[in-house]
């Protein structure tokens, strides 16, 4: 490997900038467990604002966030109906199950789902088949390479969950991401549900934290089951201040990062070696043949200097952050075809 690595393997390695750290420095901080640290209390109070809810639980990751909607909103023996290779179903590691004793159902496919298919999977609750205690949204959609799941779909999943009185949460790990491609305000975006989760850590680039939102009642139920799991915090506002920067910051340059996608995809799609999917944000996802092990080809780009993984058996995808510029997408670009080419 070289020593100048273009590291696409995910956007969560990107490391917090020169001004975010001195934000951070500068942080005015207290014990968040008392509620008495400002920066977290800004923070939480811009993103409620800027979903349209209520209120908003500052929490260490993604993972935690989700599990704490699971838990605020479900009860044991609860199905969880989510889309096919949802986050919350492949990589939080059987966390419904083991911390709320509730079990993620498929439905559609991994570009989502419709009404239909939701209000089929109630109507088998009828034959016995577990009860929806959850409807769970994702957007983007993490494992089909960031697409943004169709905001008129979504509006009519949610009248269907409220007709018939399911509470619906929307994982937005990278909802920033979704605005920013669709043009949907945020609140827009979160208005299909009543919890949903966001990530400073992956394309805004802060070093640690997720935010859980919803109504008052909600987040101060998940706020007591955030101690339970471990992730109350104290001088938090340290980290809490990196968000607010990302906010002022990172958000309208995730512009860059979705045009540098679309720049891999194009300068990469004539390779025979795989088919090139169109991105719709900031990942590329490039299908093999004939169901290849896509580790064959990541693991000499990873020698070349290109850092990368499977995305899935046969897939490979390529994420663009902050730490990637133009030029280093140009030169992934001459590397993976002097390799793969
Ligand atoms: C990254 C991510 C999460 C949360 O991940 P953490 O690593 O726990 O912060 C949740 N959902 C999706 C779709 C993600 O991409």
């Amino acid at each position: 490997m070289s020593a100048q690595a273009i590291d696409l393997r995910s956007d969560t390695v990107s490391k917090p900038t020169v001004a975010m750290r001195e934000a951070m420095a500068r942080a005015a901080v207290g014990d968040d467990c008392y509620g008495d640290d400002p920066s977290v209390n800004e923070l939480e109070r811009r993103v409620a604002q800027l979903l349209g809810k209520p209120a908003a639980l500052f929490v260490p990751s993604g993972t935690m966030a989700n599990q704490l909607a699971v838990a605020t909103h479900t009860r044991p023996g609860d199905a969880l109906a989510c889309m096919v290779e949802a986050h919350v179903q492949v990589h939080e590691d059987a966390s419904p199950a083991r911390l709320s004793g509730v079990q993620a159902m498929e439905i559609g496919d991994r570009h989502g789902f419709s009404a239909a298919d939701l209000d089929e999977r109630i109507s088998e609750e009828r034959w016995g088949w577990p009860r929806v205690g959850l409807v769970w949204l994702e957007n983007t959609l993490g494992l089909a390479g960031g697409r943004v799941w169709p905001l008129a779909q979504m509006q009519a999943i949610a009248e269907l969950a409220r007709t018939h009185a399911r509470p619906l949460h929307l994982d937005g790990a990278r909802l920033w991401n979704a605005h920013v491609a669709s043009g949907c305000s945020m609140a827009e975006l979160a208005s299909v549900a009543d919890s949903v989760s966001v990530c400073l850590s992956k394309g805004l680039g802060c070093p640690v934290g997720s935010l859980l939102c919803g109504e008052l009642e909600f987040v101060a139920r998940a706020r007591a089951s955030r101690h339970a799991f471990g992730g109350a915090l104290r001088q938090a506002g340290i980290l809490a201040a990196a968000g607010l920067h990302a906010l002022d910051h990172h958000v309208e340059r995730l512009r860059d990062d979705h045009r540098r996608a679309r720049r891999l995809w194009q300068g990469l799609s004539d390779l025979s070696c795989w088919r090139a999917i169109e991105p719709e944000t900031n990942i590329a996802l490039f299908e093999l043949p004939d169901r290849g092990d896509a580790d064959l080809l990541c693991a000499p780009l990873r020698e070349a200097g290109v850092l990368c993984y499977p995305n899935k058996y046969a897939e490979i995808r390529l994420v663009v952050h902050l730490g990637v510029d133009d030029n280093a997408i140009e030169q992934a670009i001459e590397w993976i075809r002097s390799v793969l080419g």
